[in-house]
């Protein structure tokens, strides 16, 4: 992040600052709440333009979002950090105490009432602790031990991230 900055703009002489700023995931309608995403924004009148860091082009919205949704919350319930270390410091993610207690709530109500859940849980064995999500799941796809389990794992969640089960979900 701070090699990108240095750089300065790369459409005109500019010097690039801070500009952090909230963004609903694609294919996302409401979000529980939204972390602040790293951001570099030109000086100059009539240039502004943002320049978003590539490991946050990288992933795409999709897969962030379902990053900041299962991460966020396990490395609080105790996953162990120094795993997810790397994925954090490249969002450089800012989650405040109040976000993450939604995102709490969030996955021990309507994501544990929901349909997708209902008919997905039949899968684990042995059961997830609903009440320990979304560490459990963490847990269960072996997170800790190998860290591309990550992408199977978001691709398990990817269902809960398009349009019409994420209004099932949040509405
Ligand atoms: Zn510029």
């Amino acid at each position: 992040m701070a090699v990108a900055r240095l750089k300065g703009c790369a459409h005109c002489p500019g010097k690039l600052h801070r500009a952090d700023y909230q963004r609903k995931p694609r294919g996302v309608e409401s979000w529980p709440d939204q972390p602040k995403r790293f951001s570099l924004c030109c000086d100059q009148e009539g240039c502004r333009r943002r320049h978003t860091p590539p490991s946050v082009r990288f992933l795409g919205r999709r897969v962030y979002g379902g990053v900041v949704a299962v991460l966020i919350p396990a490395m609080a319930q105790g996953l162990k950090p120094e795993r997810v270390a790397q994925i954090r410091e490249a969002l450089d993610l800012q989650i405040d105490r109040r976000t993450l207690e939604r995102w709490r709530q969030w996955w021990l109500g309507r994501f544990v009432q929901s349909a997708f859940w209902k008919e997905a849980r039949g899968r684990f064995m042995p059961p997830l602790c609903p009440q320990a999500l979304p560490l459990s799941l963490c847990l269960s796809f072996a997170m800790e031990e190998r860290r591309d389990r990550l992408l199977e794992l978001l691709e398990f969640i990817a269902p809960i991230t398009t349009p019409e089960a994420w209004r099932e979900l949040v509405m």
